[in-house]
C-alpha cells in the first residue's frame, strides 16, 4: 500500500524581498515540510519555514537538462514518500520557471500540484520605476520575451507588442540591442534596464535602444530585466485642460453630504 501523498506546491516567491511573497505563498511556507529553492535572493524567505528541510537546487545557466531531469526525480520521490513537498521559485513560476518540465513530471507519476502565482520582475520593474506595464491608447500589448535561447541570444523577428519585457538579457545588452533594432524597432525605442526590482537596492537606468550597451556596467552581475516600448517611457504630469482650470474658492462639501446622507 502506497503512503497518502500531498500536492506538490509550487510557489512564487517575488522578485527577491522576502516581503514580496504572497499571503498564501507564506501559509503553504508554514506548512511544508521539505522546500527546494533556487538560490534564494533573500534569506528572510528561510525563516517562513523554519520548520522545514531545506535543499538547495538552484541552477546555473539556461540548459542543464541533467540538473532539471534530477530536480523533477526529487519531487516525485519526495511526495511519493508523503513528504509536504514546496518548490520555491523567483518571480512567478509561471514565468520562465521551468514550472512545465516539473508539472509534466509530476503528471506522469499521477501527483497532484497546487500553483501559488508570484509577483515576476516584470511587474516589480513596473513598480519600482512607476511606468505602468499598459498605457491606455499606445501601450495595450505586453509580451514577456527572454532573449536567450538554447543556441545563445535571439531577440526575436519584429516587434511582438507596443512594450516588451525581456528577462536573463543582462549580460548581454548590447547585443540584445543591436538585434532588436535590425528587427525593426526605431534606434529612439525608449528601453529601460532595472536590476534587483523589488528590493532595498534596486537599480534603474534609462537608455534608447541605440545606447542601451551603456546599461552593461551600472546592472552587471545583478538580475535585470529590460522594458522596451511605450511601458519604458515616464508616466508624464497630467495637464488640466483649460476647461477644467482648478476653481477659485476651494469645493465647500455639504456636511450631510461628506456624512453620505
Ligand atoms: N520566474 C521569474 C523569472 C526567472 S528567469 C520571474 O517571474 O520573475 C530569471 C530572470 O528574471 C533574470 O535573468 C532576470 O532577467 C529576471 N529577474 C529575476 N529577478 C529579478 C529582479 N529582482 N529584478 C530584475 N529582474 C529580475
Amino acid at each position: 500500500m502506497s503512503q497518502a501523498t500531498h500536492p506538490v506546491v509550487f510557489v512564487g516567491a517575488g522578485p527577491g524581498a522576502a516581503d514580496l511573497i504572497t499571503l498564501r505563498g507564506a501559509q503553504r511556507l508554514a506548512a511544508a515540510e521539505v522546500v527546494l529553492a533556487d538560490a534564494l535572493a533573500d534569506p528572510g524567505l528561510r525563516s517562513l519555514a523554519p520548520q522545514a528541510e531545506w535543499l538547495d537546487v538552484g541552477k546555473r545557466g539556461f540548459c542543464d537538462s541533467t540538473r532539471q531531469a534530477a530536480i523533477n526525480a526529487l519531487l516525485v520521490r519526495l511526495a511519493r514518500a508523503g513528504r509536504r513537498v514546496l518548490r520555491l521559485k523567483g518571480g512567478d513560476a509561471s514565468v520562465f520557471g521551468r514550472l512545465e518540465e516539473e508539472l509534466a513530471a509530476l503528471a506522469a507519476a499521477g501527483l497532484a500540484a497546487e500553483v501559488v502565482p508570484g509577483i515576476t520582475a516584470a511587474a516589480a520593474a513596473a513598480a519600482h520605476t512607476q511606468r505602468p506595464l499598459t498605457r491606455r491608447g499606445a501601450g495595450r500589448s505586453v509580451a514577456l520575451a527572454t532573449a536567450m535561447t538554447q543556441h545563445g541570444l535571439d531577440a526575436g523577428s519584429a516587434p511582438r507588442a507596443d512594450s516588451e519585457v525581456f528577462y536573463m538579457a543582462g549580460r548581454q545588452l548590447g547585443r540584445l540591442a543591436r538585434q532588436l533594432l535590425a528587427a525593426g524597432w526605431p534606434a529612439d525605442t525608449p528601453a529601460c534596464v532595472v536590476s534587483r526590482a523589488g528590493c532595498a537596492d534596486a537599480l534603474a537606468s534609462d537608455h534608447r535602444l541605440a545606447d542601451l550597451a551603456g546599461a552593461a556596467v551600472l546592472h552587471a552581475g545583478r538580475p535585470a530585466v529590460v522594458t522596451v516600448g511605450v511601458a519604458a517611457r515616464p508616466v508624464e504630469p497630467a495637464r488640466r485642460p483649460a476647461s477644467q482650470a482648478a476653481p477659485e474658492k476651494p469645493c465647500r462639501i455639504d456636511a450631510a453630504q461628506a456624512a453620505g446622507l
